[in-house]
């Protein structure tokens, strides 16, 4: 699992930044990926990577101010572009307006699209677990921005513990139907009486990851509630340290909140995006070495730049 940043900036695109646009690479667990907010541009971004938008099953939107979303007209036409590969419905999550936004902009540009796009539009009053899979489940909660603006919160199920069929062969199981019983938390005994216990050799579940993901926000509990005990916050740093009215001002965060909400939240490790233009090289270093002080694990994150999670 891995996330790779498509765009890091604030605002409006840089030479060094383009406006916001994440994937969250799941090609491991369900050969997905999925993307989180497109800004204008992503889809030149995304060429520079292995990312196949064939593979990208499911959007999710933060809120609709442009450097978030103008990117997603353009990504879903190109995506129709893919003549010789299967054409496969896509999800989009995102605030009420987002399908608006979208079907405005396919049908005056005469755009059509081989496939469904299916909408999953909410607002303040239908948030909460907004998806469930076999092996995921997403919520979302409000954050604290200019307009409506939400955060999500995305949970791997735990996974299964695993046989270790070295072992079960060392003690002398016949690799066959007693594997899979085995597997299954079921004991069997052999033919010789040699009583084998499942449990002696199948691992202990693993805990899922869990993926905080946020749009622009002031400080707010609900991005805590969202990072608890996560393996990766995802967390705007429009300004410095210092800069606590400005943000507050213009519905953003410092690099000390975001430390804050990380280190408030028992998360693992935080990574900063949605930085603004005005930082050159050796500020970008000193938002980091600030945020530091308040929370270790954190780093500043690059265009393109991939994230094992
Ligand atoms: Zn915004």
């Amino acid at each position: 699992m891995d996330i790779q940043f498509l765009g890091t900036g604030a605002g409006q695109p840089s030479k060094a930044r383009n406006v916001s646009s994440l994937a969250l690479k799941l090609l491991d667990e369900i050969n997905e990926v999925w993307l989180f907010d497109c800004g204008e541009g992503m889809q030149n971004r995304i060429l520079e990577t292995t990312i196949r938008p064939r593979k990208v099953s499911k959007i999710f939107i933060t809120h609709l101010h442009g450097d978030h979303i103008f990117g997603l007209p353009g990504f879903l036409s190109s995506r129709a572009f893919q003549a010789n590969e299967e054409q496969t419905d896509l999800d989009i999550y995102g605030p009420q307006g987002i399908k608006s936004f979208v079907l405005t902009s396919l049908r005056v540009s005469g755009s059509r699209l081989p496939y469904r796009i299916h909408f999953h539009e909410f607002d303040q009053d239908s948030l909460g677990k907004i998806l469930e899979t076999d092996k995921f489940t997403v919520y979302a909660e409000e954050l604290d921005h200019t307009i409506f603006c939400v955060g999500y919160r995305v949970m791997q199920k735990d996974l299964e513990g695993t046989l270790d069929a070295e072992r079960l062969k060392a003690a002398g199981v016949p690799f066959g139907p007693l594997f899979g019983k085995i597997k299954n938390g079921q004991d069997v005994v052999l033919e010789d009486g040699t009583e084998i216990k499942a449990a002696d050799y199948i691992s202990a579940p693993r805990p899922g990851k869990i993926i905080t993901i946020l749009g622009d926000t002031r400080k707010a509990n609900a991005s805590v509630r969202l990072a608890v005990n996560a393996d990766v916050l995802v967390h705007e740093s429009t300004y410095g340290k210092g800069d606590e009215k400005i943000a507050r001002n213009h519905g953003h965060s410092t690099n000390m909140q975001a430390a804050q909400v990380a280190a408030e939240a028992g998360a693992k490790r935080l990574l900063l995006n949605h930085i603004s233009a005005r930082f050159l090289s050796k500020d970008i270093s000193q938002l980091k070495k600030d945020a530091a002080t308040v929370f270790e694990n954190v780093h500043v994150v690059k265009d393109l730049e991939e994230v094992e999670i």
